[in-house]
């Protein structure tokens, strides 16, 4: 399926503009952003309940302008399952083979193997309001799936559920699709439920797509300053490139250290934001650098501002010179080694391994938005 130029205005205001995307056959393709960042608009167009003002929508090879939802090779599952409540589960289920007069037997086969593969066959012939929300939910998924969609448009479809079952459903859901083979679009802003589940993830903001990649990818080597804040903590040292070498960049950063790192396509001169991951960062005293770390560890100094015991790992927060600030990540498995880490205010050098600094270009948006701050005008004023 593909997007080519597809945007979306209410009014003056430009929901989404100027799309492009392509997504693969069987693929499980998740838009990822914030709340109004224009991602559900998006599924809508495909789905047929929106019309775009501008591009094509593309699905198995035919444009589907014009064609109402019902007549799309898409079927939607939203948050709100939005169940007939008078008829059974089954007949939830065979709704739409009924509504295209498919055959007693075959519908009944068809709907037993749906109802079967998202484990309610014993509940087939409950009413809705006899269901909990994640097994309501598991209908509408199977009422949807019934049809043979070509694409499967997914609206925050566990967003309404409680974190332990949305975190089963997840690992359900991703089985259900690799087992059906259909093309998934999955709407949500839940980084962690994108990580999980996709094969690929369009991050967005403000109308516009920031990066397109696989889930390691968008986490370890994220295209723009909004990516990197988005997914994950947002460990950002600003710097200015000061001069290039082949594929590398040394990079000035304002914390008053200059480390080499992946060029990613940036010029001398300009200016950048070099990420790292929270759990590649190691913490030790000031003029030291911690003992896991090999001969090429780069290093930085600064301040502990806070430390926190998450359990599993504490969190320690430390201030650079410049003000950018640091969450560092340190796993709990040495009762000692947890005790010996440094407490608030204590100078500490933070040191990592060459391949896990990454530079990022700040994004389109968030540099328009600090113009239009510089030149004292809010959003309201500007549009
Ligand atoms: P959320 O996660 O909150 O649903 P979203 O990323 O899905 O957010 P959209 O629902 O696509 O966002 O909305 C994008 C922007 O378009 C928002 O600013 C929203 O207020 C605006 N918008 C959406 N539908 C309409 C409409 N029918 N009329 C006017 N503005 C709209």
């Amino acid at each position: 399926m593909s997007l080519r130029g597809i945007t979306k205005r209410f009014g003056e205001f430009t929901a989404v503009d100027d799309i492009d995307l392509d997504i693969k056959e069987g693929e499980f393709f998740t838009l990822l952003g914030p709340s109004g960042c224009g991602k559900t608009t998006t599924l809508r167009m495909i789905a047929g309940f929106e019309e775009p003002n501008a591009g094509q929508i593309l699905v198995a090879g035919s444009d589907v302008a014009g064609l109402p939802a019902h007549k799309r090779p898409t079927n939607t599952v939203f948050q709100s399952y939005a169940l007939f409540p008078h008829l059974t589960v089954r007949d939830n289920v065979a709704y739409g083979l009924k509504r295209k007069r498919v055959g007693k037997d075959e519908i009944s086969k068809r709907v037993d193997e749906e109802l079967q593969r998202v484990g309610l066959a014993a509940e087939a012939n409950r009413k809705p309001n006899q269901l909990s929300g994640g097994q309501q939910q598991r209908v509408a998924l199977a009422r949807a799936v019934v049809n043979l969609p070509k694409v499967l448009l997914l609206d925050e479809p566990l967003g309404a559920l409680d974190l332990k079952l949305r975190k089963g459903l997840q690992l359900e859901l991703k089985r259900i699709q690799q087992e059906i083979g259909i093309t998934f679009v999955y709407v949500t802003h839940d980084q962690e439920e994108a990580l999980t589940m996709s094969d690929r993830i369009a991050v967005m903001n403000r109308g516009i797509v920031e990066q397109v990649a696989e889930p390691v990818e968008v986490y370890e080597r994220p295209a723009t300053t909004f990516v990197a804040g988005f997914i994950g903590v947002s460990n950002l040292m600003p710097g200015v490139v000061r001069s290039l070498s082949g594929d590398k960049a040394e990079v000035e950063l304002e914390a008053g250290v200059t480390v080499s790192a992946e060029a990613n396509g940036l010029a001398t001169g300009e200016q950048c934001h070099a990420v790292v991951r929270p759990e590649k960062l190691f913490v030790a005293k000031k003029g030291e650098v911690a003992p896991q770390q090999g001969a090429d560890a780069q290093s930085v100094d600064g301040v502990v501002a806070s430390s926190v015991y998450l359990g599993t790992a504490t969190q320690l927060v430390v201030e650079l010179r410049g003000g950018s600030r640091m969450t560092v990540l340190c796993p709990n498995t040495d009762e000692s080694e947890r005790q010996s880490l440094p407490g608030g205010g204590a100078e500490v050098s933070l040191s990592w391994t060459p391949e896990h600094i990454h530079l990022v270009r700040e994004s389109d948006s968030e540099r328009a938005t600090a113009d239009h701050e510089a030149l004292g005008m809010d959003r309201s004023a500007a549009a």
